[in-house]
């Protein structure tokens, strides 16, 4: 599995947000989407999900393009949005359904595996619930549920960590390598950078919508010329550069 977005320039207009973006993500490795506030971070995601066209480039999922088979793309594909997004009328057993029946997935099979999440996240006893009563964790909690229930090639996270307290990021952390064991790859965005230089294999450095720089932080902390350095040193002199 491989995920490769290849000279993409894009974004919502004229004007283009993402300009020239190639990077690939492979299977069985974490990588970190790091940038600044607007940097371009959940532009890409929404690229790579179809959310978007791209004015230029190409992106393939183990090969496949999204025009090429859309819901084949799309299944190889679980997405944690930044932001929840859950349906007013349905409970959260109900959430659960609704993704099995979108990934085609066997109930039998699937539900024990949803179950052990539920219990992870304690959110076992609230099946019947709905979750747009939930508290801000509990729901970024029920995406998470949803989209690590499947079997998905590839993982993308935008922001996982925004309002989950720090046992639910533990755990969120341990599911995430248990996939990457697996053999799934990882895309994840955020400015908690002590979670991505703990868990991310490689990393994109996004700037004004380009890729400043890519790799293991050996090989960023090289190419910034910088010693010593952690990812937040790298991420405060990226911040200090000009656009290109
Ligand atoms: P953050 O860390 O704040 O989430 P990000 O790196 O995810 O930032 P994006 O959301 O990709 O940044 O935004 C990149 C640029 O695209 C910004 O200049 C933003 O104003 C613009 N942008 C984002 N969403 C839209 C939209 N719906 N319509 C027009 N422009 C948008």
């Amino acid at each position: 599995m491989t995920l490769k977005v290849e000279h993409v320039t894009g974004g919502y207009g004229a004007i283009p947000v993402l300009k020239d973006t190639t990077f690939a993500v492979q299977a069985g490795e974490i990588v970190g989407l790091i940038g600044l506030n607007g940097a371009g971070k959940s532009t890409t995601i929404k690229h790579i999900m179809g959310l978007l066209q791209p004015q230029t480039g190409k992106i393939t999922v183990n090969g496949l393009t999204l025009a090429q088979d859309l819901t084949a793309y799309r299944q190889q594909i679980a997405y944690v949005p930044e932001l929840p997004v859950l349906y007013p009328e349905l409970s959260l057993k109900e959430h659960l359904t609704l993704t099995m029946l979108a990934y085609d997935l066997d109930p039998q099979t699937t539900w024990p595996k949803a179950q052990e999440l539920l219990e992870l996240f304690r959110l076992d006893k609230k099946l019947d619930w709905f979750p747009i009563n939930f508290s801000k964790g509990m729901k970024q909690k029920v995406m998470i549920v949803c989209a690590f229930m499947t079997s998905a090639k590839l993982y993308i996270i935008d922001e996982p960590f925004t309002g989950l307290d720090p046992l639910a990021v533990h755990d969120l952390l341990a599911i995430v390598q248990a996939k990457k064991k697996a053999g799934a790859a990882i895309l994840m965005s955020t400015h908690i950078l002590a979670n991505a230089e703990q868990s991310a294999d490689r990393f994109v450095l996004l700037n004004h919508g380009r890729v400043r720089a890519q790799g293991t932080l050996e090989q960023l902390k090289a190419e910034f010329n910088l010693e010593a350095t952690s990812l937040e040193d790298l991420y405060v002199q990226m911040s200090e550069e000009a656009p290109r």
